[in-house]
């Protein structure tokens, strides 16, 4: 199988692995239990909070565990929206996560007023409209460091800066840039930012937010109980994940700068084969975009039906493929893409792992894939 899917998840690094197994049953101490076991645990738990702090510049006490990046998202959007009463507003960009539009669109059930910033046809976040949508009266403003489908990239310390000109906080969804691009939540201000560890090279079902002072000062739990990770986010930590986590960032920290040209050499490769086939579009920017992230749509196939004829390549439509009839994509959608070209999408992401050769062979894959489509449709469009 050649994986060209890294922004949905990616491998567990085998150093991450070799970090994380002795937490599984050597030291599987419960980190809040005062025992040797649970204070072995606990100092595994606290090296990983100093790991994730200094990936993102952050403080290490303001490093909750969670989860996963969708837990996180929610614990910041319903943990931290309703602060202050007279701040019932909360702006959100167009193309966000589903993790973080559907936990705003539950929140305006119950009361939360929300407004959606546009963005252009590069997926760039309307400056203007978010200056003019941010208000005192907002609470929020909730902008990703980079799209997952498109890989476009936010100016995160300007999108704080608005936010903290009308007294709202920040918070940046940093899941698929964290370990991909540099990021300062002191220098960019971000009142919360949040990740997930199965992206940079970690396990699944493990995350963290990152709670700024101030953030601290505001944001209640969503998940009651025991009163870990200082009350914000009650339940015993998943150890092993913890210290995954912890590891997996130790490693992105020693390779960012290194790393991205290498995927974006293998990226700039896999884009000139692709565009070799004709009628073929590139969604999101042409640079500055996540490193290794490609997305594009093919004149008059369905993407669906590409990756049917592929099996040998790991690669993602642009379609929430959750019931029978797959829906294109809301980020295609928000960058003007029409419907018929949205389910045409095809994204790839190449990762640390990808070697030359696989490129290759997925650029002959994709140009005979589409090949063979559109001389099948061919009879149906005369
Ligand atoms: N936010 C973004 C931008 C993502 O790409 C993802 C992953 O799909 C998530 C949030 C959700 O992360 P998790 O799988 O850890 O819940």
């Amino acid at each position: 199988l050649i994986y060209l899917d890294h922004q949905a998840t990616t491998p567990v690094d085998p150093i991450v692995l070799d970090a994380m197994l002795p937490f599984f049953s050597g030291d599987f101490g419960n980190a809040s239990s005062h025992h040797l076991a649970g204070r072995r645990a606990a100092l595994a738990v606290d090296d990983a909070r100093d790991s994730v702090g200094a990936l993102i510049d952050g403080r290490p006490s303001g490093v909750v565990f969670t989860s996963g990046a969708t837990e996180a998202n929610n614990l910041v959007l319903q943990g931290a929206a309703g602060y202050e009463v007279g701040r019932p507003n909360v702006v959100v960009c167009r193309t966000e996560h589903l993790s973080v539009l559907d936990t705003v669109a539950a929140m305006a059930k119950s009361g939360t007023e929300l407004t959606l910033v546009d963005v252009d046809t590069d997926g760039r976040i309307n400056l203007d409209d978010l200056r003019a949508k941010v208000t005192t009266r907002t609470a929020l403003v909730s902008v990703m460091l980079a799209n997952n489908e498109i890989g476009t990239v936010a100016p995160v310390a300007e999108i704080a800066d608005i936010a903290h000109a009308s007294g709202a906080l920040f918070h940046c969804d940093a899941t698929q840039g964290v370990g991909r691009l540099p990021i300062s939540v002191r220098a960019s201000e971000i009142d919360f930012l949040t990740l997930s560890a199965h992206k940079l090279y970690g396990p699944k079902g493990v995350g963290a937010v990152h709670v700024s002072r101030r953030g601290q000062a505001v944001i209640e739990p969503i998940i009651h109980g025991g009163g870990h990770e200082r009350g914000l986010r009650s339940g015993t930590l998943n150890v092993p994940g913890v210290v995954g986590l912890g590891r997996a960032c130790e490693v992105a920290g020693s390779v960012l700068g290194v790393e991205e040209p290498e995927l974006e050499r293998l990226a700039g490769r896999l884009h000139a084969g692709v565009m070799g086939v004709g009628d073929v579009i590139l969604n999101g920017p042409i640079s500055d975009r996540l490193p290794g992230n490609r997305s594009y749509c093919f004149g008059g196939v369905d993407g669906e039906d590409l990756l049917l004829r592929m099996p040998q390549l790991a690669a993602s439509t642009g379609s929430a493929c959750s019931s029978a009839s797959p829906a294109p994509s809301h980020v295609l959608l928000a960058i003007g893409r029409s419907y018929d070209e949205a389910l045409s999408a095809l994204r790839f992401g190449v990762g640390r792992f990808t070697t030359e050769q696989e490129i290759d062979r997925a650029v002959i894959l994709v140009t005979d894939a589409v090949r063979a489509a559109r001389s099948e449709s061919l009879p149906a469009r005369n």
